[in-house]
């Protein structure tokens, strides 16, 4: 699939639920209303959505959310697309709090991951709770351990956030690298309605150049597919990602679109243009029409987001269309 700019679709991220057991400040309000259990796609619905962009050349897909494993049975949609790799699926992975981690490690090994993100933005156990409202740091931190003993690529995504985390990247770096996980810093965007985002919002380009004074960070060509570019931090042999999506947006080399919860298909992030997939699958749409859908919504990518960090860009949070 190759959009109006030539950028070749291969990715797909798939919010599988909008549910979340965190309720992380730069994310949701704290009085989340989460959509009725009805208006959710199933899991048969999601995996045939999953092949038919299979089918339509997607190679990369990942599992996000809101919190993946607490969609109910999701293990059965996980092993029935890690069935699909290497037959045009090259690769199936998830981004997660960590919170089940513990109790779906080795089940998501089996089923054919072999790499996983998990968001951490604090090694703090105070400060944990005070950023997730009311999450528990060390359930995260088994979570990790057990998906590292399940021989899971481990890669840690913090949000750096000025006033609150923005001194703890020294000792997470430090701690990632000694436990061989990459780790990729993020900037906050301006998607869905939350207190105090400007405020703590920081670019990441003073951090690394900080971070540079302390460790030997060479440039590296790693690539995953996705938005971070990254650096080789010499001494622990890893990876240090940055995602700047307004300090130094990507949009030019974006190979990714956005199916949500409710089969929404969104071609941005940050942009509102979006195509109804379930309505489509649900009155009956298979194969070619479904296929022509999709590609109805390619052929509507935009260019790129127009992120301004002092005004809400899509009124719809993260954990609806998959962060
Ligand atoms: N619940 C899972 C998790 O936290 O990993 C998956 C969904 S979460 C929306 C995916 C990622 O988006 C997390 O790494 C989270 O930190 C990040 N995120 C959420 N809201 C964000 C925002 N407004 N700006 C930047 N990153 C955000
Ligand atoms: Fe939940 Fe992930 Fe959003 Fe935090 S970032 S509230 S864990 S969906």
């Amino acid at each position: 699939m190759i959009d109006p700019f030539g950028r070749s679709i291969t990715y797909l991220r798939v919010s599988v639920t909008d549910r979340c057991d965190f309720r992380c400040t730069y994310c949701m309000a704290e009085d989340m209303e989460f959509l009725p259990r009805a208006e959710l796609l199933t899991l048969e619905e999601m995996e045939r959505l999953c092949a038919a962009f299979i089918g339509l050349g997607v190679t990369k897909l990942r599992l996000t959310g809101g919190e993946p494993l607490l969609r109910r049975d999701v293990m059965r949609l996980i092993e029935a697309l890690g069935r699909r790799l290497g037959q045009g699926l090259e690769e199936l992975t998830l981004t997660t709090n960590g919170s089940q981690l513990a109790r779906f490690a080795a089940d998501l090994a089996r089923a054919g991951m072999r790499r996983i993100n998990v968001s951490l933005d604090t090694l703090d156990e105070a400060r944990f709770a005070r950023i997730t409202r009311g999450g528990r740091l060390p359930q995260v931190l088994a979570g990790i351990a057990a998906a590292r003993a399940a021989g899971l690529a481990v890669k840690i995504n913090m949000v750096a956030l000025k006033g609150v985390n923005d001194d703890e990247f020294d000792a997470m770096l430090a701690w990632c690298g000694a436990r061989g996980f990459d780790l990729c810093l993020i900037e906050t965007m301006p998607v869905g309605e939350v207190t105090h985002r400007a405020e703590t919002h920081l670019p990441l380009a003073g951090v690394r150049a900080e971070l540079s004074r302390r460790w030997r960070l060479t440039p590296s060509p790693h690539a995953t597919g996705g938005p971070a570019r990254y650096m080789r931090v010499e001494e622990t042999g890893r990876h240090l990602g940055f995602i700047t999506p307004l300090s130094q947006h990507f949009c030019a080399s974006c190979n990714r679109v956005r199916l949500t919860c409710t089969g929404r298909l969104y071609l941005c992030l940050g942009q509102e243009n979006a195509v109804d997939l379930r309505g489509a699958l649900r009155q009956g749409a298979a194969g070619e029409e479904l296929a022509a859908a999709i590609r109805r919504g390619i052929a509507a990518k935009p260019l790129g987001h127009e992120f301004d960090i002092t005004r809400v860009a899509v009124p719809r949070h993260m954990s609806v269309t998959g962060g």
